[in-house]
């Protein structure tokens, strides 16, 4: 399993940390504009072809030794507070930050974050207990259509992890964002909307685009199909703002 392998590179008590910066508005989701810290943690079990942090895992492009280097908790939990951990969310994305939890590092962190600590991941690994229990919210994020051209459907859908994290939706603590390029990508999300019983207000779609008019055209094109299912409109304010 690949998240033993790339865990394997990295010693127990530290994890690889491709950046950290804030405090900047959420962009994405339903916590779009609330302040918040960034940690992207390095590797990712999955390849999308539009992935915007390939410095985290594609070793075709970069040397993740100099991408995502290994820090100690102390030292991310340091740098997190000089930009704005604890004053707003902490927001742990990746790359896929849950290949790390089963490491102390990993448990370290989530204990010595400050305040509301969020979690971005792509819907393939389950949390454990713990990091359920310490975690806020989950931002899942299950790779469709376009974002998920590259990687075989049984490794990006894993049906019972989806489920795991449909009920952690209906109890509130977890909101599905799927990208999509056309309406029939949304046709796509809505499918394992249904299948995986996710409540349609905890979904949110969200225009493919890495600039402001890429993603407003997408929007334009996709919106109504959007509504028609009752799902959320993503925006991406980091786009809108000209901001990370
Ligand atoms: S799951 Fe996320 S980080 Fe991983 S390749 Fe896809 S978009 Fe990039």
């Amino acid at each position: 399993m690949r998240a033993l392998q790339t865990a394997g590179t990295v010693p127990e008590d530290l994890l690889p940390v491709q950046e950290i910066f804030g405090p900047v508005p959420q962009g994405e989701g339903p916590y779009t504009g609330r302040c918040a810290c960034f940690i992207r943690l390095g590797r990712c079990n999955l390849h999308c072809p539009p992935c915007d942090s390939k410095r985290t895992w594609d070793t075709s492009c970069y040397d993740l030794a100099q991408t995502c280097p290994p820090r100690s908790v102390e030292e991310i939990v340091e740098v997190a507070g000089e930009h704005g951990a604890g004053s707003g969310i902490t927001v742990v994305s990746g790359g896929e930050p849950l290949l790390w939890q089963r490491t102390a590092a990993w448990h370290q962190m989530l204990t010595a974050l400050p305040g509301d600590v969020h979690i971005e991941t792509n819907g393939t690994i389950s949390p454990d207990e713990f990091t359920t229990e310490r975690v806020a919210h989950f931002s899942v994020s299950p790779k469709i259509g376009r974002m998920g051209a590259a990687d075989p459907a049984k490794r990006r859908i894993r049906p019972v992890v989806l489920d795991d994290f449909a009920e952690l939706a209906r109890r509130g603590k977890a909101a599905f964002k799927f990208v999509a390029a056309d309406t029939g990508e949304v046709e796509e999300a809505a499918h394992l909307v249904r299948d995986s019983q996710i409540p349609h207000d905890r979904v949110w779609i969200m225009p493919l685009g890495d600039d402001a008019a890429t993603w407003t055209a997408v929007g334009r094109g996709i919106v109504g199909r959007v509504m028609g299912y009752g799902f959320n409109f993503s925006g991406r304010l980091h786009l809108t703002l000209g901001v990370r």
